[in-house]
């Protein structure tokens, strides 16, 4: 089969039409026909080679819903016609120690819908039935792409720090993931603060339900805080200061990045000694988890803020997202 996409055949280099065939369709593999693609600021990241596993030419897209049109013979839990998502992840090993313990996201030989392979910026995309994730009736498609990639990077670590309905939170980047975090923790329950650099984007973020937003980078701001939060969530991918959101934790409060910071964090390790906290990581979550998100997503109507634009356009769409311009996430509609 022949899949009609768009690629970067060298770092910061602009997508161009691409094609390309699929082999013959593995017995457990499904092809997906898409309908939207959402833009992650890690699809931008691959296209630049920043974490040096890039393979060139890359078809990027990576947060994929379609429907399903080809299915192998031992393919379970789909079939043809039905609506799915597809995310960071489009198989896993199904036989290691993580695997088995239902935690595919932590599988070792995960394969990476765009490392190593071609993604979703196309009209047809393959991968493993197990990631092909079924989307729950009455959710609402043209905004539900996000979710297979931001949505669960942002969910997994609420459950993971066991964050409570009573906690008071705070969510560093209000960007692509960073939205979805605040939509996420304010239906939670918690009492959610923004940390944010862009102080245009302050109503908008009342609006997603912060009780207030603080700027991220002015270390007077971050001093009011003090001490008053049981949970941070860094979505940002540039070096902060760490130290101060440390010291914005209460006792035993707890510190997860999901934003792909390149230089290693300062940690000052006598804030962590002190008040017994912790920091920790996550990448996306487990294909369980993500149908429970899809779930909650529908039940409380919680949905990205998505601006569309056609994937021919996919050009103006990468650079607006890279000047900072998204309000919140971008998505490509397949034609
Ligand atoms: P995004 O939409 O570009 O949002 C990133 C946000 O970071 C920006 O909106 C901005 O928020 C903040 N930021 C950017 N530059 C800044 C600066 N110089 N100073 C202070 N704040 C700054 O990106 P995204 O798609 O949400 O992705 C966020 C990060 O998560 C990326 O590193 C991405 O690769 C990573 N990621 C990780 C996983 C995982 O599995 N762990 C999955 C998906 C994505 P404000 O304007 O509010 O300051
Ligand atoms: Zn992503």
């Amino acid at each position: 089969m022949k899949v009609n996409a768009y690629a970067a055949l060298e770092p910061n280099g602009k997508l161009e039409s691409y094609s390309y065939e699929l082999d013959e369709l593995g017995s457990e593999q499904v092809d997906i026909k898409v309908s939207y693609c959402g833009i992650c600021h890690s699809d931008l990241s691959m296209i630049n080679n920043e974490w040096g596993m890039t393979q060139y030419p890359i078809v990027p897209g990576h947060e994929i819903v379609g429907e399903v049109v080809a299915a192998g013979e031992e393919v379970k839990n789909v079939k043809i016609g039905d609506k799915v998502g597809l995310g960071w992840f489009s198989a896993s090993c199904m036989s290691c120690h993580e695997c088995m313990d239902g935690e595919h996201h932590l599988c070792l030989h995960n394969e990476s819908t765009i490392v190593g392979r071609h993604g979703g910026f196309a009209d047809y995309i393959r991968g493993h039935w197990l990631w092909a994730v079924p989307l729950p009736d009455g959710i609402n498609l043209k905004k539900a792409g996000p979710l297979l990639c931001g949505g669960i990077t942002v969910f997994n670590p609420i459950i993971l720090a066991d964050v409570k309905a009573t906690d008071r939170v705070g969510v560093i980047g209000i960007g692509g993931l960073g939205h979805m975090a605040l939509k996420f923790l304010n239906k939670w329950g918690c009492e959610v603060v923004a940390f944010s650099s862009n102080q245009d984007k302050k109503d908008l973020i009342i609006a997603m339900g912060a009780t207030k937003v603080i700027n991220s980078r002015d270390p007077e701001e971050l001093e009011s805080v003090t001490g008053s939060l049981n949970f941070i969530l860094n979505t940002s991918n540039v070096s902060l200061d760490w130290g101060s959101f440390l010291t914005a934790l209460t006792p035993k409060g707890k510190f997860h990045t999901v934003g792909a910071v390149l230089e290693p964090l300062a940690i000052p390790a006598f804030s962590l000694i002190t008040g017994e906290k912790s920091v920790a990581g996550s990448p996306l979550g487990s294909p369980a988890l993500t149908r429970t998100m899809l779930e909650f997503c529908v039940r409380h109507d919680i949905y990205p803020i998505v601006e569309e634009f056609p994937l021919t356009k996919v050009n103006e769409a990468m650079k607006h997202l890279e000047e900072g311009k998204a309000r919140f996430r971008v998505v490509l509609k397949n034609q």
